[in-house]
């Protein structure tokens, strides 16, 4: 149960060592290989468990760092979450020389339109501004190769749910999706059906 037998990058561990993370959660434990993989996964867990890691590795480890294109998309229900998560991903990918951007509501969209002209690896956002920005091709999805639903089942209960069908068809039919939920509501079920490739499960 240690970071260092994942088969992550050097730069990655010493982000996440740098960042305070001695041993990896239960969730980072069975969570981390399998999204580094490029599996497909499913993962239940509330918050508080260590899933923003979980899926912050996952990408870090898989991005190509020589082409500054966004090749990660994480949705997220909240503005503030969506900014926590930009914060985790940043730090961890300290070393790594990663560039993200949160794409958020109630903020300027030609500030936005801007940074993801100059080049980022990663957006992270609310449903409704990716959209927008995805809608406007200020955002490309060409090189988008991972996708998140972070807290799924909240972001359904927001009724997130057209936004986030709309999204799945602009987004590139290979990609990889990861789901993290708390509970798996039948409109949460529905998304990992039609839009995931046999996903690993994970509960803990
Ligand atoms: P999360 O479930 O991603 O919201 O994380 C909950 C809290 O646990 C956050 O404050 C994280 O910084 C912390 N955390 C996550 N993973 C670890 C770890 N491996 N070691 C220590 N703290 C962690």
């Amino acid at each position: 149960d240690s970071f260092d037998g994942m088969g992550l990058q050097e730069n990655l561990l010493r982000g996440i060592y740098a960042y305070g993370f001695e041993k990896p959660s239960a969730i980072q434990q069975r969570g981390i290989v399998p999204f580094c993989k490029g599996l497909d996964v499913i993962q239940q867990a509330q918050s508080g468990t260590g899933k923003t890691a979980t899926f912050c590795s996952g990408i870090l480890q898989q991005l190509d760092y020589n082409v500054v294109e966004c090749q990660a998309l994480v949705l997220a229900p909240t503005r503030e979450l969506a900014q926590q998560i930009e914060k985790v991903m940043r730090a961890l990918g300290d070393y790594l020389g990663v560039k993200v951007h949160a794409c958020v509501g109630g903020t300027s969209v030609r500030e936005d339109q801007r940074i993801l002209s100059a080049g980022v690896h990663v957006v992270v956002g609310t449903p409704g501004r990716v959209f927008d920005m995805l809608r406007r091709q200020s955002l490309r999805s060409d090189y988008i190769k991972m996708f998140v639903l972070d807290e799924a089942d909240e972001m359904l209960s927001r009724g997130f749910k057209d936004q986030i069908y709309d999204i799945f068809q602009l987004l590139p039919p290979k990609v990889q999706v990861g789901v993290f939920s708390a509970t798996m509501p039948p409109e949460a079920l529905e998304i990992t059906r039609k839009f995931m490739n046999k996903p690993v499960r994970i509960l803990v």
